[in-house]
């Protein structure tokens, strides 16, 4: 009898969740390892999957990465149907792009000039035409830009569902660190402060943190923090509308709403190594986001998340073998890792599938 090849899964977040589940759902033997499941930055992403709001100067090649996100998601939610018989909602409203200023304004008209290069999906919309999709919204601001194609989908609810899915499909899931890793060209292991597991191929996806003593780069990447929060407030519904994705005095800002106006706010983006939400960071994007929503005045304050994204040096995504050959590591998802994960994950499962 043939027996099951065992994987190991370093980082719960959502690189390493959707990883376990397409190993799992191919028949692998997979153990997952996270001290705090589903708490990277995974827990303070909005969700969005919004590759062509989303393109910032120099990242033109992540477009064209992420323009098959919104196609895998759809499918990885099929696969997870088939286990869990749950239903994970992909909303695809597109996105509203504002700008708050005349000189928030040129920035739209400049993103236009470049989305349109790349031939994404756009078309102007002023109030008067669809009042209901400025709802909300600034009366100062009459005009926006339609992004089509963008959609959103909730962390909180991919890491339950995912983990629903592992759970049926035997995933082992072991609550502690990876202090180290090694590997011999035949087999890896995994070792925590309490124990040590063996398997014949291992992901590492630990996101912006520091990969585990013994694991060993093949090639130059790194990986740097970029601070963000999100807040969560009690507001506006705005679930059936694009979301609001807005310049405000040369920053951004967001907003999705999910039904019953539970509003997404971000984010934030700092270089900086120390934990929390700090004052100034939480005020200016409140205030940037009641600037564009001043709707949102009299929404109540839920929480605020935080998260480190996972930067490379040229800000894309990568899946680095390692150099024992059997571990691999999977970051570098930056401000898309949501959007990229079940893309992330069939490479996982390719990558085992060939080495095993
Ligand atoms: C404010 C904010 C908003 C965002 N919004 C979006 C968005 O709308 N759309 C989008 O696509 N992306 C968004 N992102 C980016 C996205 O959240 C990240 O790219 C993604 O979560 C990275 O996933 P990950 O699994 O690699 O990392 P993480 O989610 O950080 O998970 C890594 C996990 O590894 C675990 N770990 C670390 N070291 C070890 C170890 N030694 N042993 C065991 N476990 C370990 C950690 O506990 C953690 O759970 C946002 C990020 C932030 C911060």
């Amino acid at each position: 009898m043939k027996t099951a090849k065992r994987a190991l899964v370093v980082g719960g977040g959502v690189i390493g969740l959707t990883s376990a589940f397409q190993l799992a759902r191919r028949g692998w033997l997979v153990t997952l390892f996270d001290p705090s499941l589903g708490r990277g930055a995974t827990w303070a992403a909005a969700g969005m999957i919004a590759p062509s709001a989303e393109i910032g100067p120099g990242e033109e090649s992540n477009y064209e990465l992420q323009s098959g996100a919104l196609e895998a998601w759809r499918t990885f939610a099929a696969e997870l149907r088939e286990i869990t018989k749950k239903e994970l909602s992909i909303c695809e409203t597109g996105t509203l792009l504002l700008g708050w200023d005349g000189s928030d304004r040129r920035l739209v008209d400049q993103f236009a000039l470049v989305a349109a290069d790349l031939g994404v999906a756009l078309r102007r919309v002023s109030r008067a035409e669809r009042p209901s999709m400025f709802d909300g919204v600034s009366d100062r601001i009459a005009e926006g830009l339609l992004v089509d194609g963008d959609a959103w989908l909730d962390p909180d609810q991919v890491v339950a569902h995912v983990s629903e899915a592992n759970a049926q499909l035997g995933v082992t899931i072991v609550s502690d660190s990876v202090v180290s890793v090694c590997g011999d060209g035949r087999h890896v292991q995994a070792v925590t402060a309490h124990d040590s597991f063996e398997g014949d191929v291992g992901i590492i996806a630990t996101g912006a943190d520091a990969l585990p003593k013994g694991a060993t780069p093949s090639g130059s990447h790194v990986v740097r923090p970029v601070h963000g929060i999100t807040v969560r407030v009690r507001g506006i519904d705005r679930s059936t509308q694009p979301m609001i994705r807005s310049f405000v005095r040369g920053n951004t800002v967001y907003m999705v709403s999910r039904p019953g106006g539970y509003d997404v706010l971000g984010a934030s983006s700092e270089e900086r190594l120390e934990a929390g939400a700090q004052v100034g960071e939480v005020q200016r994007l409140l205030r940037d986001a009641l600037d564009v929503v001043p709707a949102l005045e009299t929404a109540v304050v839920l929480e605020t998340r935080e998260g480190n994204r996972p930067a490379s040096d040229d800000l894309r995504p990568f899946f680095e073998v390692l150099v024992d050959g059997r571990w691999a590591w999977s970051s570098g998802h930056f401000r898309h890792g949501v959007t990229l994960a079940p893309i992330a994950a069939r490479e996982a499962l390719r990558f085992a599938e060939r080495v095993a």
